[in-house]
């Protein structure tokens, strides 16, 4: 015998994961919308007249929100100013791909749409990168020039606020990652709805309960355009083992996913327990519990063909800085490599140089050898001391 809908008369095609109710399409629809309505509303996400940009990158997740905030924005007129803003990696066959969804998705739900590229920002592609760092650690870099590029993103289109499409399901697993890690500064943030909101550019995530599953068969039952290849370079083993533990405690508890979520939220930290303090980037201005930011040293490795400078523990890579930098100063100090220097000087400006929050292109003689480069090696030295002196929550790596 058919089954019937929990919620009205018609006959019920599918059992919602997270409540178990079976439910026709239009009730699937409803309550789905209705929750994240919820969260949107219950966390007082929006402020009418704000500029929203929605992070897209063509996959499920953001797609679906930008399809549902547009839903919502007009049936309960929220009042806010939609965008779409992307981040192109440049991963060939995968992000220039999804790039054309997020494309086909701004005609179809008729939002402004700006893309913004490593290449232009940082002056290397993803590509560029793996061939150099290899398929190791390049989510590192990833996802570091990734948040700050959606920062740089908002900023050009002068917008208000970031929504991501970060679930139900990608929270519990950062909780279960960041328990794991024993990284108490990030634990604490990780299952806010909105971070930076001390700063200019807060981030909030609306899908915060909804489930990864629900996402998708809404996507299905609504025939949206997403872009479900995975990425070429997606090794990202440790995500995936907490993914797979926590589809493993579903099966058994299906509430799994919201519980560890409340738990993470329940968390309290110590008092005695140092927290990073969050400052400005002294190279380029981005927001740092550190001297420099993450991006900045990530991109100067590369540009010095140091790629492991700062990835994990990387004294050897320092030291081969170190060593770079003493060369080249008795060099300078002998009167025959004025070129060089300069080329050094131009380098160790980097992309970043000229985003610089300060005067750009001014290079400062660097006060801890004699290079006149405006070298990095007292700053990043001033970093690992930091390392040593505090525990990992201290970074904000
Ligand atoms: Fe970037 Fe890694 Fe994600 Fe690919 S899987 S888009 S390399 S973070
Ligand atoms: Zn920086």
């Amino acid at each position: 015998m058919p089954v019937k809908c929990n919620l009205c008369d018609s006959g019920a095609i599918l059992k919602r994961p997270k409540t178990g109710d079976a439910l026709c399409k239009n009730c699937f629809y409803f309550a789905f919308e209705e929750e994240v309505h919820k969260t949107i509303t219950d966390a007082n996400l929006f402020v009418r007249g704000e500029t929203v940009a929605i992070g897209a990158s063509g996959g499920k997740d953001s797609t679906v929100l930008a399809y549902v905030l547009k839903v919502l924005n007009q049936r309960y007129d929220y009042g806010v100013n939609l965008v779409l803003l992307s981040v192109d990696e440049g991963i060939t066959g995968y992000r220039d791909d999804s790039l054309e969804t997020v494309k086909r998705n701004q005609q179809q739900y008729e939002l402004p749409l700006k893309i913004v590229s490593y290449e232009e920002l940082y002056g290397w592609t993803m590509d560029a990168i793996v061939k150099q760092i290899g398929l190791k650690n390049n989510c590192t870099f990833c996802g570091v020039f990734r948040r700050q590029a959606l920062d740089r993103g908002a900023l050009l289109m002068k917008v208000d606020r970031i929504v991501t499409g970060h679930n139900a399901d990608d929270i519990a697993e950062t909780v279960i990652m960041n328990v794991l890690r024993g990284d108490i500064g990030r634990l604490q943030r990780c299952t806010a709805i909105t971070t930076g909101n001390e700063g200019a550019l807060p981030r909030s995530k609306p899908f915060k309960y909804t489930y990864e599953k629900e996402i998708v068969m809404y996507a299905y039952f609504k025939k949206l355009d997403y872009f479900s290849t995975e990425c070429i370079y997606s090794p990202n083993a440790y995500r995936g083992f907490a993914r797979a533990y926590i589809k493993d405690l579903e099966k058994i508890r299906p509430r799994a996913i919201i519980d560890i979520i409340h738990s993470g939220e329940s968390l309290s930290v110590k008092k005695a327990v140092k927290l990073p303090v969050q400052g400005t980037c002294e190279r380029c201005g981005y927001i740092s519990s550190n001297p420099l930011c993450k991006a900045c040293i990530l991109l100067e490795g590369l540009n010095r063909g140091l790629p492991r400078l700062g990835i994990g523990k990387s004294h050897k890579e320092r030291r081969k800085l170190n060593e770079m930098l003493a060369q080249k100063s008795e060099a300078t100090d002998s009167g025959t490599n004025s070129e060089t220097s300069k080329e050094t000087t131009d380098d160790a400006s980097g992309t970043l140089g000229t985003e610089s929050s300060g005067s750009p292109n001014t290079k400062q003689k660097c006060e801890n050898c004699t290079c006149g480069s405006g070298c990095l090696s007292d700053k990043l030295e001033k970093v690992q001391l930091d390392r040593r002196k505090i525990d990992p929550a201290m970074i904000d790596f």
